[in-house]
């Protein structure tokens, strides 16, 4: 066994928090690497169902570690109130199944409001935020200019720095959104409601996974959106910003050493998208409504309902290129025994040419989707647990995809509980 990454391969909501939950089985550690609680990893076990925000979805094994790494946006309040809703429920948390490291960055309670003020201020120009602050905070962090949580322990310093961070803030705040400035007794209840309330948490999470890897324990990095949400890689500017990229696990976890060995990539059995931006397979009319009922696509933190499209070959062998997967874990493939005939979609058509390529994000504007149809297989398939007892015809979906995307497929999800899989390694290598 080795350690792995399990990233999303499209434009997130993949499944991504299932498979955590279901793989984390065999592994010691659990690290999400970037992002914040901008993520909605839905997970169903024994103790209920779950919308995880920012805790690692390795939190309910017995025995995993679970690590928020450096690269995270560490929101104090949300992460707080995370660990209580979760707690409520019956699932134990303290500081030895979850380690915050000292190194990541506190988002701060003006993130929050920057992000509706700019979506506010863009109008209808807007990105598509979901209002959690993640684009002031990274854009502060590579600013220097938020804190870490290790300063916590640090009161003095900490006093000072942040005095120095809310005269420039306010600058911002006040004369180019017109808003109210913050003061240091806001930021004091802060520190008191919230990061204390954190800090047992805050460790040197570094030296941990230095000590876990001598002792040959497994490590699990989980991603947090997909491929085309990626700052670089991503559609830009519609992309979050962080690397969601498996590349970046090891840097953002903060154990720049470490290997990764396996590589699973999430895909979903047909296409979805939250947000603005290009989504060249998007259906739209009573063939979108049809997809987003039957597969209860709406937002697990925003509600909002997402945008539904054919699975799209292009921008899928893209997404696997870029995270470099091994192997591809798909799910929701029970959501399509509704259909006839199933869109996919396998050629952009730009400017009079057909390319398979996914082209630079400017291009996407003038890109068609060219659609084909394969045979449905009309039927419920959630209680399968085979590939030999699969439909023949969802058999010839799946392997299509394959082919398509250059990339086994060794799960298939066919329902949100933990033991709806499908795994499927030993007919891939036999
Ligand atoms: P993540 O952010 O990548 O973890 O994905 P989300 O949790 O946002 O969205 C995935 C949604 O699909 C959740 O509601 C899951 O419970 C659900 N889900 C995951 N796998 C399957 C599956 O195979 N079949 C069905 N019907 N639902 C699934």
């Amino acid at each position: 066994m080795s350690n792995c990454a399990i990233v999303g391969i499209n434009w997130g909501d993949e499944g991504k928090g299932r498979m955590v939950d279901l793989l984390t089985e065999k592994y010691d550690v659990v690290v999400r690497y970037q992002g914040g609680g901008n993520a909605g990893h839905t997970v169903i076990n024994e103790y209920g169902k779950f919308a995880l925000h920012l805790i690692p979805s390795g939190i309910f094994r017995k025995g995993v570690v679970n690590i928020l790494g450096d690269g995270v946006a560490l929101d104090p309040e949300n992460l707080w109130l995370e660990i209580e809703s979760i707690r409520e429920k019956g699932v134990c948390i303290t500081p030895e199944n979850l380690k915050i490291s000292n190194r990541a960055s506190l988002l701060m309670p003006w993130h929050r409001e920057l992000d509706a003020l700019e979506e506010q201020r863009l109008a209808d120009k807007k990105y598509g935020s979901t209002k959690q602050g993640i684009a002031p905070f990274y854009s502060d962090k590579y600013a220097k200019k938020t804190v870490m949580a290790g300063e916590l322990f640090y009161p003095d310093r900490l006093k000072n720095h942040l005095a120095d961070l809310l005269e420039w803030k306010n600058l911002t705040l006040v004369n180019v959104y017109g808003a109210k400035p913050y003061t240091m007794e806001m930021l004091d209840m802060w520190i008191k409601d919230y990061c204390e309330k954190i800090k047992p948490f805050i460790c040197d999470t570094a030296a941990f996974m230095k000590d876990a890897l001598k002792k040959d324990k497994k490590i699990m990095f989980e991603a947090q959106l997909g491929s085309l949400r990626d700052l670089n890689c991503g559609i830009y500017p519609y992309t979050t910003s962080s690397n969601t990229t498996a590349a970046f696990a090891p840097v953002g976890a903060g154990a720049p050493g470490v290997k990764i060995d396996d590589i699973i990539g999430v895909v979903k059995a047909y296409s979805t998208c939250v947000g603005e931006g290009p989504f060249i397979s998007e259906l739209h009319g009573d063939e979108a409504s049809d997809l987003r009922e039957a597969g209860e696509e709406y937002g697990a933190k925003t509600g909002r309902p997402r945008r539904v499209g054919a699975f799209d070959t292009v921008a899928t062998r893209y997404g696997v290129q870029v995270q470099a997967a091994t192997e591809i874990a798909l799910t929701k493939l029970d959501v399509l025994g509704y259909m006839d005939k199933i869109p996919v979609c396998t050629h952009y058509y730009i400017n009079e040419e057909f390319t398979d390529e996914f082209p630079f994000p400017a291009a996407l504007a003038e890109a068609k989707p060219v659609i084909e149809y394969m045979e449905g297989w009309k039927c419920d398939i959630s209680h399968i647990r085979s590939w030999e007892d699969l439909p023949r015809n969802a058999r010839s979906y799946i392997q299509f995809i394959e082919e398509k995307i250059n990339c086994p497929v060794t799960y298939i999800s066919v329902g949100p509980e933990r033991d709806s899989i499908i795994v499927r390694k030993k007919e891939i290598t036999e």
